[in-house]
């Protein structure tokens, strides 16, 4: 595992650097459109802060769950700094993850790219965005949606002249859009979070040998670092569910192999972990992506428009993305529908492509596609790594200013018009 390189070393310079990208004030014929949010997440809190911020008038947030939930690592994508920054947030823990490193269990490194990341806990971004978020309502299910209306479980009707749905990968107002099974990729991931600093400034992929399987490891700041290990196995949440505690003999059992199984490095950070930290999230994605991500008076965000596997570290920034290039479309809109469908046209084919190349780069991943040494090649069949492209983001992209980024993006751009 080589050292890491510090390109960017000094994270607060790089912070600092990055463009504060802020909201346009919606048109006057959507601002004062009453809007209810579904799902109160990553992607539902950052589409009611976005919005506040266009101005709008009228965002209500309803939240099944009564509190915000922990989670743990998140890697923040730096389309995703950029809003966070200009909503205000500030994130208590953050690190930066500049590079990305594929290695051996031995520690050899095999393949090594720059990384335009951050890292952070899930808790630190939806609390910040909550506060930015204004009228959210927790506690509040929608078991209906009829037109004009939402229907909560205690038989309360909320108006809305737009829906947005950021219900997550189980969507129940998806079909309303567009119907879609999910599918399970086939296996789980094993996820803790330990107080012991990682390998700075690096998302560290290790690939083991025989187990057709990787583990993943970065740290979160404040000394936290988060990993995860892969296993193929049937679901093990529950019907209904993604994620579920682990039996603390089994986590003992999986704890006592880590070592020997995943080496030194990541071995040793899920040894040290309190056993009680250790869960697994059943990984799942669409079948295939939408076409479309809106429909009259209803759009969809986040894991609810394209539930997409964890390989790319993309489901909770396309989530970001699309909140904020839905409050930009606002800026033009005439009407509701007109908005809802200039925000779907500018997002479809960047979040379909970002869920292929999540689900290609996880199969290359566990087929020891960087053991045999050919994953360089094999990743580039497809958009590679997954930037967005809406010319919002230019801003973003203009401060590396190295062909690295730029490179990426005309590629993008190229295709979609191939
Ligand atoms: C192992 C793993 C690792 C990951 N790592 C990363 C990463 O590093 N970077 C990254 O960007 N993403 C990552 N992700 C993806 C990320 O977790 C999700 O994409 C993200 O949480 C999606 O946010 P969301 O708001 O769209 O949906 P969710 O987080 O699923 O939230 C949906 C919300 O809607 C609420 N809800 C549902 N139904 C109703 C209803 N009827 N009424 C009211 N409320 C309702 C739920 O309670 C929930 O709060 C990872 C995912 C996994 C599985």
């Amino acid at each position: 595992m080589a050292a890491p390189v510090d390109g960017y070393e000094d994270a607060a310079k790089l912070l600092e650097a990055l463009p504060r990208l802020g909201v346009p004030l919606a048109s006057r014929s959507v601002a004062s459109k009453r809007v209810v949010v579904c799902g109160g997440s990553v992607g539902g809190l950052a589409v009611a802060a976005c919005l506040r911020r266009a101005g709008f008038e009228s965002v209500t947030v309803l939240e099944r769950s009564v509190r915000l939930g922990d989670g743990a690592g998140v890697g923040v994508d730096d389309a995703s700094m950029g809003i966070l920054l200009g909503l205000g947030v500030s994130l208590e823990s953050l690190e930066t993850t500049r590079w990305i490193e594929e290695v051996a269990t031995t520690g050899e490194t095999l393949f090594r790219a720059p990384y335009p990341y951050w890292s952070t806990r899930y808790a630190d971004i939806r609390r910040g965005l909550a506060a930015s978020a204004g009228n959210v309502r927790w506690g509040s299910r929608v078991v209906r949606v009829e037109k004009e209306y939402v229907v909560l479980e205690d038989g309360e009707r909320v108006a809305y002249d737009a829906l947005i749905a950021a219900d997550g990968p189980r969507s129940s107002t998806r079909e309303l859009v567009e119907a879609r099974e999910l599918r399970y990729a086939g296996y789980t991931a094993w996820r803790g979070t330990v107080s012991r600093p990682g390998i700075r400034d690096v998302l560290t992929f290790v690939h083991h040998e025989s187990l057709a399987s990787h583990g993943v490891l970065y740290d979160i700041g404040n000394g936290v670092t988060n990993w995860l290990v892969y296993e193929t196995r049937p679901p093990s949440a529950g019907a209904g569910k993604t994620t579920a505690s682990v039996d603390p003999r089994e986590a003992r059992a999986f704890q006592a192999v880590a070592r020997s199984e995943w080496g030194e490095v990541l071995g040793g950070m899920i040894e040290a972990t309190d056993f009680s930290e250790i869960f697994r999230t059943d990984v799942y994605d669409l079948e295939t992506p939408l076409t479309r991500l809106a429909s009259d008076d209803v759009a969809l965000v986040g894991d609810a428009a394209h539930a997409v596997t964890p390989h790319a570290a993309k489901g909770s920034n396309m989530a970001i993305h699309d909140a904020y290039v839905l409050a930009c479309a606002a800026a033009t809109a005439s009407d509701v529908t007109t908005w809802l469908a200039d925000y779907s046209r500018r997002r479809e084919a960047d979040v379909s492509a970002t869920s292929r190349f999540s689900r290609h780069v996880g199969r290359l991943r566990n087929q020891g596609a960087a053991l045999r040494g050919d994953f360089e090649e094999r990743v580039r069949e497809v958009p590679y790594l997954a930037l967005p492209t809406d010319p919002v983001f230019d801003p973003v992209w203009a401060v590396h200013g190295t062909s690295f980024y730029l490179d990426h993006r005309r590629r993008r751009r190229r295709r979609r018009h191939q």
